[in-house]
């Protein structure tokens, strides 16, 4: 690093510092062909050109004994002085027992006159530029200009110092924002910095005079390495509110903290840390909690869910998935009749086997790569109708899931209506299940989407319905076609009054609005003629057939 600087910047400035001309040009005839070598007369004129030039003087030959001002005031200037002091000072002087008073004033080294040995001059000054040097660039690299805290690599090179010298209980906090890049994007990256900023001095103040480091490791990560049993909660509580102070109510952010309790000194520190980010990132899009402890269970869930997102796309075009079809029967009548089918996505995963939506969906979910997966079931189930209507001449319709993140696609009408097109089939023959939680989380983009849906002819099944997000006033507004009620009434509608009473409510609602109600999750007999003396109509369940893959399902159909 040293030679790059050398090349970058040429030749290094010496600034010599003496009354006498002789001396000067000695001392200049010596250094002028490693150096640029300028020179003051007096200690006045050598302060006045180290405030012009401190940047690029990179050594400083200083005569004690001169006129206007003397050497050891310029020396005490120099190192009081932010800017000067960063700036190497060799004293000459005659007087060999004054060695120990002149390092003591912050003189960096010492060089006798008279200045006989020209070698040992050029070695000296060459060997103080270049620890300096080195110095600041240590220096320049430890600290985090923005914060003031480490750099994530120094930050490490510490704990491993640290822990030579003490082995009391300690955390690993890892602590980010969510959604940093937004508050950039809305408010501009001098408000972002100013937020990291203050995040910095709030975490110095914390640590304090306890025993602790703490660094920025990244754009909006923050590791905190601390003497147990703080206070973290509190800790964010106090940088929230402070930072909502400084924000002038612009930027609301909300912190996640992770926290490794206790390092296992056994580990390598970074693995301390790593585990630290774990914890942190399962955070993500959970606004019930800001802190999370990090611990093997959490470790082995985030692995897996890596693994799923990893495999998403390679699975996609393997046809590791599959849409399974659930029958619906019609119980109205004396005979129950095959209705329609839901479609259900499943995941044979290569390595780990059959994987449960309940897994995968949630996870999809919180980071939109459900989308993918809706549109791979979209595709086949409208491919799958136009099969089944060429060869049975007749077919069921199949309701597919609408996650909560399609909603917000702009593109989704025009999705649905395109893939309907390709495949010759109708709005009648395909029906958009929309959980109902979806409908709290933004009921007015909802309705606005649901109702655009359904005057292009679509039919809309609220899942889930009873799971208790709508209230009943909202109800009344919402367009819907169908009520799919949830399965955890039907569960325990048999041995529990409460359930069952909810089952009724949901059917008078269903009579109140004028919808039809599916009832999910029917396995036995009781349970079905339950539901039939309440007046429901629809049956979904294992009681009739567990969801079955296309071909098993074109069984049914054919009968
Ligand atoms: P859901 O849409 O409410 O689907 C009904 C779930 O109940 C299905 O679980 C089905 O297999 C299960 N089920 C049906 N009858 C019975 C029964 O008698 N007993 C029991 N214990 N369970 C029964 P599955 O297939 O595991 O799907 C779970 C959830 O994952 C679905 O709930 C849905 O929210 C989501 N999901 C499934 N496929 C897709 C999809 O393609 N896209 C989206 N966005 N979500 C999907
Ligand atoms: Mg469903
Ligand atoms: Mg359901």
């Amino acid at each position: 690093m040293y030679k790059v600087l050398e090349s970058v910047r040429g030749k290094r400035k010496v600034l010599v510092v003496e009354d006498e001309m002789i001396n000067r040009e000695i001392l200049g005839n010596m250094l002028k062909g490693e150096y640029e070598v300028v020179y003051a007369e007096n200690g006045q004129q050598a302060v006045d050109i180290l405030h012009m030039d401190y940047d690029t003087i990179s050594l400083v030959l200083l005569d004690l004994m001169m006129p206007v001002m003397g050497g050891e005031e310029v020396l005490r200037l120099c190192r009081s002085d932010n800017n000067l002091s960063q700036i190497p000072v060799i004293v000459m002087t005659q007087d060999e027992d004054a060695e120990v008073s002149i390092i003591r004033a912050g003189a960096d080294d010492f060089i006798k006159k008279p200045y006989n040995m020209p070698e040992v001059v050029l070695a000296r000054c060459e060997r103080i530029i270049d620890l300096y040097e080195k110095k600041r660039l240590i220096d320049s690299a430890e600290i985090d200009p923005l914060t003031g805290l480490y750099s994530g690599e120094f930050f490490f090179e510490y704990i491993k110092q640290m822990e030579k010298y003490s082995d009391i209980k300690m955390d690993a906090i890892a602590m980010d924002i969510e959604h940093f890049h937004l508050v950039n994007e809305i408010y501009g990256r001098s408000e972002g910095d100013r937020i990291l900023k203050r995040i910095g001095s709030m975490i110095m103040a914390e640590l304090g005079d306890s025993y602790g480091i703490a660094c920025r490791v990244s754009a909006d990560t923050f590791y905190i390495y601390h003497q147990g049993s703080g206070n973290y909660g509190k800790l964010a509580e106090k940088i929230l509110t402070d930072i909502a102070a400084v924000s002038f109510e612009k930027a609301k952010i909300r912190l996640r903290i992770g926290i490794n309790k206790n390092v296992d000194r056994n580990d390598p520190p970074e693995q301390w840390f790593d585990h630290a980010k774990l914890a942190c990132d399962e955070l993500r899009g959970d606004y019930t909690r800001q802190m999370a402890y990090y611990d093997s269970v959490t470790h082995d869930k985030l692995l897996y869910h890596e693994r799923l997102i990893r495999d998403i796309d390679t699975s996609i075009a393997n046809k590791d998935f599959a849409v399974y079809y659930q029958p619906k029967y019609n119980i109205e009548g004396d005979e129950p009749v095959l209705q329609s089918a839901e479609a259900l996505i499943r995941w044979n995963h290569p390595e780990f086997g059959m994987i449960s939506p309940g897994d995968f969906i949630p996870l999809f979910e919180g980071n939109g790569l459900v989308q993918k997966l809706d549109r791979f079931v979209w595709e086949e189930v409208a491919s799958q109708i136009a099969k089944w209507k060429e060869q049975f001449k007749a077919t069921v319709p199949v309701s597919v899931n609408v996650s909560r993140i399609d909603i917000f696609d702009p593109e989704l009408e025009n999705r649905l209506l395109g893939m309907l097109d390709k495949y010759g089939i109708t709005t009648n023959e395909v029906l958009l299940e929309i959980t109902e939680s979806a409908y709290s989380d933004s009921a007015n983009r909802l309705i606005e989407v649901v109702n655009n849906l359904r005057d292009k002819g679509f039919r809309i099944e609220m899942d889930d319905f009873g799971s208790g997000y709508s209230s009943l006033n909202m109800l009344t507004t919402i367009p819907i076609d169908v009520l799919k009620m949830d399965m955890k009434f039907v569960r325990n509608m048999l041995n529990d009054d409460k359930s069952l009473k909810l089952c009724e409510l949901v059917m008078d609602i269903s009579r109140f609005l004028g919808v039809p109600v599916v009832a999910e999750g029917v396995e036995e007999k009781a349970q079905l003629d339950k539901l039939k003396d309440m007046g429901c109509q629809i049956i979904q369940g294992y009681y009739f057939s567990k969801p079955l893959p296309a071909e098993q399902f074109e069984e049914l159909l054919a009968k």
